[in-house]
């Protein structure tokens, strides 16, 4: 049984391996032109009905025009082509690109590229390896210095949000792109070599729920030591993502912040609402020490639901108290983000004394189950290859 066990894990291991996934890049930044440079490995191109092989040191310059692209090496025009596809053929592939215009940072990704006209700008598309990418995504939303249960379990939160929303851009011809719409993703992951195994650790691995479905694995950098129920947040209720006490994170480094704002813009903010408030004397009508977290602040009848606050205000978090000061009003705010889901700081601590991943998601999800993706998608139901078989 033991045996069997092992090896149903080792065929869904390579299937997972083997997925690509396809991730527009520059997505927010509409470029014109892009410089491409092979770093490790070999790259031909396929252009239109076109193949060319690119020698080391080679660079390309690929350039907008119109409904194309324009395809320059160092010495020569490669030509006008409307879809060009630069693939790897060596065991690994690693290549460059620097973004010309505008200038943006270079950076580094691993696999393929495919890039074409779309609305006179290039669209950029990595094909890249799935665990590759979400190791990506996990030093992008994750940062670069932390214990790899922690690395873990936000790779599994990745790719339960990638497996999730693979579909968010078919109609663009690719399934994800690397801004804060889908997830952050700035290359290949460069800064800690256990992201990577983290990553890898853990391959094909997705949270679900009592449904068996992913679920919407929403993480924030420090709850404040209670983390918050996502009905307050988006309205909706989950529930794996319920309020519970948190006192891993209460003494990291985003724990708590303080703004000190006017008595009067305060006043006048209320007012806006509707609020009657004395012309004078009024600042210490304006303390407020709510019990635990809340889904309004209250001003006599006034209620003003406090993420519109955290909106207005651009606070860290909607989570605080509010003491009268003077002329002023200090506001003493508990986390940053919506507190909703993981709280990362609190995984990290967790982490830092021996807690494993698995551990750490069901501490900050309600009853959920990890498990191989592949157990509830077959593979070929995954990912969108529509435009690279084109
Ligand atoms: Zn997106
Ligand atoms: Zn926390």
């Amino acid at each position: 049984m033991k045996n069997i066990l092992i090896l149903a894990f080792w065929f869904t291991s390579i299937s997972v391996f083997s997925q690509k996934i396809d991730i527009a890049l520059y997505f927010d930044q509409s470029v014109n032109s892009v410089v491409f440079s092979s770093v490790t490995g070999s790259y031909v191109i396929i252009a239109d009905s076109n193949y060319f092989k690119i020698s080391k040191n080679d660079v390309l310059m690929i350039t907008c025009k119109g409904d194309s692209v324009l395809v320059k090496s160092l010495n020569d025009t490669l030509g006008l082509f409307y879809k060009v596809e630069i693939n790897g053929i060596d065991k690994d592939n690693m290549f460059k690109l620097k973004p010309s215009d505008p200038s943006l940072d270079a950076r580094t990704y691993d696999d393929n590229l495919q890039i074409s006209s779309r609305f006179r700008k290039l669209l950029i598309v990595n094909n890249i390896n799935i665990e590759k990418y979400l190791s990506g995504v996990v030093e992008a939303e994750g940062g670069p210095k932390s214990p790899i249960e922690y690395y873990k379990s936000q790779a599994v939160i990745c790719r339960t949000y990638t497996f999730q929303n693979i579909e968010r851009h078919t109609f663009e011809g690719f399934n994800l792109c690397d801004g804060v719409h889908c997830q952050a993703y700035k290359g290949k992951s460069i800064q800690n070599p256990e992201i990577i195994t983290a990553t890898f650790e853990t391959a094909g691995k997705v949270i679900i729920d009592t449904s068996k479905t992913l679920i919407t694995a929403t993480f924030h950098s420090n709850c404040g030591g209670i983390t918050e129920g996502s009905e307050n947040v988006w309205i909706k209720s989950m529930p794996y993502l319920i309020s519970k006490k948190d006192d891993y994170c209460i003494y990291q480094r985003n724990a708590k912040w303080e703004k000190t704002i006017p008595a009067e813009k305060w006043k006048a903010y209320l007012e806006r609402y509707g609020a009657q408030i004395p012309a004078e004397n009024y600042s210490e009508l304006f303390k407020w020490n709510p019990n635990g977290r809340q889904m309004n602040y209250t001003y006599e009848n006034i209620k003003i639901p406090l993420k519109d606050i955290r909106y207005d205000w651009k606070l860290r978090s909607a989570f605080f108290s509010i003491v009268p000061s003077g002329d002023n009003i200090i506001l003493n705010g508990r986390g940053y983000g919506h507190g909703v889901g993981l709280c990362q700081e609190g995984a990290m601590k967790m982490a830092e004394k021996g807690i494993n991943f698995e551990e750490i998601i069901k501490y900050y999800y309600y009853n959920v189950m990890i498990i191989p993706i592949d157990s509830i998608m077959p593979e070929t139901s995954l990912i969108n290859n529509k435009h690279t078989s084109e």
